[in-house]
């Protein structure tokens, strides 16, 4: 049994969730989950199968991107980019990339998503921001990604390519990725009818950040 079998099979788990709710379609999108002591990731292989893939498919890296375990396939080409948003943000414990529809149709109008629901905005931020758009696996989308982070969303959506959600941990992760496909679903309908489209007051918005913010700093200490 290996040292990390078990959180392996929770982030297999996570992205068969997400395949079966067509939030990841092929072999597009990726998970990872911090491993215990913040020093390490498990992350699903490079461009494989879904439906084939096992536990010991999913790979081990630390935070410089060396494997630490002997793997049948190379790491999701976005580790690079799961890893910066581990050293930016430490209340993540989880991340979960998906190329999910409806928050897809916003990465290709280029608009964020507003506070529409206090329930959402609560969980994911008041303002899904657009991060600008860079191939997949470069520096440029690593970079770009980085610089939307500092306002403590969970939730980004990539410009021309799909969605980012964060948590503390793989399901409240992927609780996200479902509450931003609820917010670009029911926000797409809402401009289909060309009626003006109401968002939370400032003072709600304002008063999720900080419940949001007073969370992720008990998660931070916690870890300590
Ligand atoms: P990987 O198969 O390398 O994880 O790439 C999928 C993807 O979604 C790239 O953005
Ligand atoms: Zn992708």
């Amino acid at each position: 049994m290996g040292k990390y079998n078990v959180q392996k099979k929770q982030v297999l788990d996570c992205i068969m969730a997400l395949v079966e709710q067509g939030f990841v379609q092929g072999t597009g999108g990726n998970v990872s989950l911090l491993l215990q002591g913040g020093s390490a990731v498990a992350v699903t292989p490079s461009q494989r199968e879904y439906a084939t893939m096992t536990p010991d498919d999913i790979c081990v890296v630390d935070l410089d991107l060396r494997p630490l375990e002997e793997a049948g396939a190379a790491p999701s080409m976005e580790t690079a980019m799961h890893l910066a948003i581990y050293r930016s943000r430490p209340d993540a414990g989880a991340i979960v990339h998906t190329h999910q529809i409806f928050a897809s149709v916003f990465s290709l109008i280029n608009e964020p998503i507003p506070a529409l629901f206090d329930e959402v905005a609560g969980a994911i931020g008041p303002k899904v921001e657009i991060v600008p758009y860079a191939l997949s696996g470069s520096k440029e989308l690593v970079d770009n990604v980085v610089s939307k982070l500092g306002n403590r969303a969970n939730c980004y959506i990539l410009q021309n390519h799909g969605a980012l959600s964060l948590g503390r941990d793989l399901d409240h992760a992927r609780r996200n990725a479902e509450l931003l496909e609820k917010a670009a679903q029911v926000y797409y309908y809402a401009l289909t009818t060309g009626r003006a489209v109401s968002v939370l007051p400032q003072e709600v918005q304002d008063l999720m950040s900080l419940i949001m913010a007073d969370r992720q700093d008990e998660e931070i200490k916690r870890r300590r």
